[in-house]
């Protein structure tokens, strides 16, 4: 089981004209297996709240649980998909993929098979031996996607994953996404700004709304979703 629980978790920062209060007290729980996704306009503490789930950030005060241990630091249980992709440019799809794997010291062979599995999984089989700068922003985000998920991680983390993708490419990943979640029963948690997308993924949304240049409110909405 990998439950998520935010508990009262805030943070202010030290501005240059003054505090900077960007979240106050955020509570809510991210159910073991479930697509959680987080959506709110621009400076209403997204990043910020994601940095600190992932473990990037220490909050000012409260905590992140994954099973009840507090998460002090990006490790094997958690996968993370940033928009801009960050892949090692100097190494082959299959190098990226295959990172997390070698620091685990898995053999070879194992290696090879399971970087093959994820190749598969996110439809690139053929590429292992391209470069990232051979590949389009969809394709590089398929890459990450699969770096994250290599090491099976419990909770797999998204920030504005399909942000710099074009609409027709984010339409083909949100499916493809949703298609793996599916497959690999992983929990979620993806952050964008796009309601419609948050929607269109999440089994349930957290919203976070913007006080003017101060707080937000967390809402747990509960949908239905259509699915295809
Ligand atoms: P979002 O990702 O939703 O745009 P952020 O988490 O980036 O929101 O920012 C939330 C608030 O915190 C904003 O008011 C932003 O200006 C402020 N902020 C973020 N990072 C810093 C920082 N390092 N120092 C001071 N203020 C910050
Ligand atoms: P790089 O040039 O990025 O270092 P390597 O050839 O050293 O690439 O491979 C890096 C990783 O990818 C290793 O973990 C290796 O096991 C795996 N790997 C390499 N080629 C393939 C392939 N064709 N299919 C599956 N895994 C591969």
């Amino acid at each position: 089981a990998n439950r998520v629980t935010v508990e009262d978790v805030s943070m202010v920062y030290d501005g240059s004209n003054g505090p900077v209060e960007a979240l106050r007290k955020v509570s809510f729980d991210v159910e073991p297996g479930e697509f959680v996704t987080i959506v709110g306009p621009s400076g209403c503490g997204k990043t910020t709240l994601f940095r600190i789930i992932a473990g990037l950030q220490t909050p000012t005060e409260g905590a992140v649980r994954l099973d009840g241990d507090p998460i002090d630091g990006p490790g094997p249980e958690l996968g993370i998909v940033f928009q801009e992709y960050h892949l090692f440019p100097w190494r082959t799809v299959a190098g990226n993929v295959g990172f997390g794997l070698e620091q685990t010291g898995m053999p070879t062979d194992q290696r090879r098979e399971r970087v093959g599995e994820l190749l598969e999984l996110v439809g690139l089989e053929g590429f292992a031996d391209s470069y990232p700068k051979d590949l389009s922003g969809g394709m590089k985000q398929r890459v990450a996607l699969a770096r994250a998920l290599a090491p099976d991680p419990d909770l797999l983390l998204m920030d504005e994953p399909f942000g710099a993708v074009d609409a027709q490419t984010r339409t083909m990943l949100q499916a493809e996404l949703l298609d793996i979640w599916e497959a690999t029963g992983k929990t979620v948690l993806f952050v964008t700004h796009d309601i419609e997308e948050a929607v269109k993924l999440g089994d349930r949304v957290v919203v976070m709304d913007r006080e003017p240049g101060r707080v937000q409110e967390v809402l747990d909405i509960d949908l239905e979703r259509p699915r295809s």
